[in-house]
């Protein structure tokens, strides 16, 4: 059994992240794939989320019919600050059998080296890394350039880690970016799921 595991605020969910979950079940072979948004996360202090209960909601909409997703409200319900640690142990304890995938995407993962009990984390699970145009940090080091190509044959994380570059449907897209486009007016219109643009419309969020 192959599970993948998907943190991340989804504030809101969009394409960005269906599209990577869709590739990563193909090019995986993912027998399911978890969810799970965070409470807070540790390196955004200071970030105030939406609500747990709009996110889910969300959430909810953008994965209907999906029967090899699922959300998985642990990091909600244990509120504080979410380390993927506690919800990697969690996944290793209910399923000792399963091979488990853990999917980040290439803006972040030059950061695992500082996650809390990172070579515990590389020990439970393999990374799957995400292409993400133009989004890699400035003072991300060499060995996850922004343009994945040239790392596409080679492990794009250092040792300890064991990863793999997921080829994907890279795209630009952002939470950040759909909040900052509802609170100036603008579409999102093709960047969520219709009934994700329709209830965050409806519930006025992020004006
Ligand atoms: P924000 O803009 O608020 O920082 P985000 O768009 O990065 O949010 P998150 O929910 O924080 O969304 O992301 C969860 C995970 O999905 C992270 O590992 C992030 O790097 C990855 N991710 C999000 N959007 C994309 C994308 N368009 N391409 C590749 N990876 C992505």
């Amino acid at each position: 059994m192959k599970l993948g595991i998907f943190g991340g605020s989804f504030d809101p969910v969009h394409l960005g992240h269906l599209l990577a979950a869709q590739a990563a079940r193909e090019e995986l072979e993912l027998t399911r794939l978890f969810f799970i948004p965070a409470a807070q996360s540790p390196f955004k202090p200071e970030t105030r989320l939406t609500p747990a209960d709009q996110r889910l909601r969300l959430l909810r909409l953008a994965l209907a019919g999906k029967d090899w997703c699922e959300i998985d409200e642990q990091e909600l319900k244990r509120g504080g600050v979410s380390y993927t640690i506690d919800t990697v142990h969690d996944y290793a304890r209910r399923f000792p059998e399963a091979q488990l995938f853990y999917l980040i995407g290439a803006d972040h993962a030059w950061q695992l080296p500082k996650w809390r009990d990172a070579a515990e984390l590389a020990r439970l699970l393999e990374f799957v890394v995400i292409p993400r145009p133009g989004q890699s940090a400035p003072d991300a080091p060499a060995f996850l350039p922004s343009d994945p190509e040239p790392i596409r044959h080679s492990p794009p994380l250092p040792a300890p880690f064991r990863a793999r570059l997921l080829a994907g449907f890279p795209l630009g897209v952002s939470s950040s970016q759909i909040r900052a486009r509802v609170h100036a007016g603008l579409t999102i219109d093709h960047l969520v799921p219709a009934a994700v643009a329709e209830a965050i419309r409806n519930q006025r969020l992020y004006l």
